[in-house]
Parts: structure tokens; C-alpha cells; sequence
């Protein structure tokens, strides 16, 4: 098995009255961000990039919008379900690195706990996450402060387990099915 790489993207507008929650941390800011779920565009961009790295259907696809069982989901839900798919391709992952675009609010104080939440949710250690904040030069929606985006990027490799967290027994998509 060869290691597998993903990448992701998301944007969600920026409104009142609704909390802003970045890698399932609530910042402090006073508007927050709009979605059918709770719109956290750092989950959103490191779920796809986990699902694309297995060419599993997009995030989109898997918890649509017009589903209200999703409704202000904590996308920390979606991330989970897109880690049992990693795991049961065989993979696990190796690192990650994201960039958060915002202009407001400054996100450089929280980027050690944002690290730390995506550690905990990844069951990775931090120096396997990078996290980085970029304003876009108050150009665009992002610059004007009325969204916010992010990119995601995943390596995969294979998992040294031979079996995955849900206690399935470990079957690589295609393979022999040996343990
Ligand atoms: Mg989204």
C-alpha cells in the first residue's frame, strides 16, 4: 500500500448572532459562522481532505444539507465518520496541515488550543498538525470580514494497526483480506 494524500476546502459567511467554532473550539467574536451545521469550515476542509485521501464521497455527499439530522451538527461528528472510513481503507494518518484564512478575528492567540483540539479529535500528537492563519490583505468577502475559508492537506500511510478503532476486523479495500 502506498501512502495517500487529500486535500480540502471550505468557506462559510460570517453573520451575527451565531458562535464561531473552529476546530470544534468556540472563539470569542461577534458574529459566527453561517451553515446547516454549526459551519466550522476547519472540520469541514479537514473532513473532505480525509475522505478525499480515500476517495470516499465528499463531505457534501455524505451529510447533505437538507438533511435535518444534521441541523447545527457538531462537525466534530463528520470528522469522526471520516476517520472510521480512513481507518478502514487501512490508513492512518501521518500529518496534517491547514491554513485558516480570517480577517477577523485574529486567530493567532488560539491557534495552540486550536492545535491541541484537533490533536485530541485526530488522536494525533501536535507536532503532527500544523496550523496556520492568513489574513487575505482586506481583499475579497474573507478580506471585508464576511467569511471565513480553509485549506486542508492530509498524508496518509498505512496503519500499523491490523485492525480498525470500531473493532471490525481490518480488510484493505481490494486486498487478500489476511489480517
Ligand atoms: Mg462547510
Amino acid at each position: 500500500m502506498s501512502p495517500r494524500i487529500g486535500i480540502g476546502y471550505d468557506l462559510h459567511r460570517l453573520v451575527p448572532d451565531r458562535p464561531l467554532t473552529l476546530a470544534g473550539v468556540q472563539i470569542p467574536h461577534d458574529r459566527g459562522l453561517l451553515g446547516h451545521s454549526d459551519g466550522d469550515v476547519v472540520l469541514h476542509a479537514l473532513c473532505d481532505a480525509l475522505l478525499g485521501a480515500v476517495a470516499q464521497p465528499d463531505i457534501g455527499e455524505l451529510f447533505p444539507d437538507t438533511d435535518p439530522a444534521w441541523k447545527d451538527a457538531d462537525s466534530r461528528r463528520f470528522v469522526r465518520e471520516a476517520l472510521a472510513r480512513v481507518r478502514a481503507a487501512g490508513y492512518q494518518i501521518a500529518n496534517v496541515d491547514l491554513i485558516i484564512h480570517a480577517e477577523r478575528p485574529k486567530l493567532a492567540p488560539h491557534k495552540p488550543q486550536l492545535r491541541q483540539a484537533l490533536a485530541d479529535l485526530l488522536a494525533l500528537p501536535p507536532d503532527r498538525i500544523g496550523v496556520k492563519a492568513k489574513t487575505n490583505e482586506s481583499l475579497d468577502a474573507v478580506g471585508r470580514g464576511e467569511a471565513l475559508a480553509c485549506w486542508a492537506a492530509v498524508l496518509l500511510e498505512p496503519a500499523l494497526r491490523n485492525r480498525d478503532l470500531r473493532g471490525a476486523p481490518f480488510q484493505a479495500a481490494g486486498g487478500s483480506g489476511r489480517p
